[in-house]
């Protein structure tokens, strides 16, 4: 058992104005008090703490503030070894850096080693909850939950599905993605702590059927999540309505095919 000590600040609720000072917690000399196995046995001020578990390690923080883990609502899994390339337009970047890194992930042993570097990353920063998206490799979600579940981290995940306008190494026809997805749904939804989340990448590169596809998955799965990007940029937006142009809108192009709920999470 150890206790750390240390300025604790945590919300409780939501906070419904920024006077509601009644929505959070804030210690100034707190303790969080761990058991062996490193589960939170009790938050409390510090001197009460080591009171109640007297001959306790305390580990001394200073005036540092310790907060729960943060949730990270959206990332790129297979995009870590892309972070900081040079800041060019979304398409042109998608293009020149991230699509050839995601073909890498059609290899296992890559696979896992990039989960590993991934959660040490998101862990490193304070990150316990993550809403990522995979490659369009099935295998890229599974080792990121296998490692999640040796963790015991909340991970919401799903394969992107891509079927056009972007190299083979990363389409996958649309009914053979139903399949794949269909399968890892049914081994990793809500296994401990992961979650699967339909993920059509983005309007740009899902042909109309791949869309059905997914408006399929979602009305067959309920209770899993749904994720994709709105509205990144202009030259998006553009080229996104010249393809489905019986839409109004981006949005409307989600909405047509029913993938907007309260599960639903809109990147970017
Ligand atoms: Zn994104």
């Amino acid at each position: 058992m150890k206790i750390f000590k240390g300025r604790i600040f945590s919300f409780l609720r939501k906070p419904a104005d920024i006077n509601d000072t009644g929505s959070y917690t804030y210690l100034e000399k707190g303790g969080v008090a761990f058991d062996d196995k490193g589960i939170i046995i009790e938050v409390d001020d510090y001197y009460k703490l080591s009171k109640k578990y007297e001959n306790t390690e305390t580990i001394d923080f200073g005036s540092k503030i310790i907060f729960p883990g943060f949730i990270d609502l959206h990332n790129h899994f297979p995009q870590t070894q892309v972070i900081a390339s040079y800041g060019t337009k979304l398409l042109e970047w998608l293009n020149k850096y991230t699509f050839p890194n995601e073909s890498l992930f059609v290899d296992d042993e890559h696979c896992d080693r990039e989960s590993k570097i991934f959660l040490d990353l998101l862990n490193h920063n304070g990150i316990t909850t993550s809403v990522s998206f995979g490659s369009v490799h099935p295998n890229s979600v599974e080792y990121l939950f296998q490692e999640a579940l040796r963790r015991n981290m909340c991970i919401i995940a799903g394969n992107v599905l891509m079927d056009r306008n972007a190299p083979d190494t990363v389409l996958k026809r649309a009914d053979k993605s139903y399949l794949s997805s269909k399968k890892i749904i049914g081994k990793w939804h809500n296994v401990s702590r992961c979650k699967y989340a339909i993920t059509p990448r983005f309007a740009i590169t899902s042909t109309p059927e791949l869309m059905e596809v997914s408006q399929t998955l979602c009305a067959e799965n309920k209770s899993c999540y749904v994720q994709t990007h709105l509205s990144e940029n202009i030259d998006e937006i553009e080229t996104t309505l010249e393809l489905f142009p019986d839409q109004k809108d981006y949005l409307s192009i989600y909405d047509k095919y029913k993938l907007l709920s309260n599960k639903t999470l809109l990147a970017h």
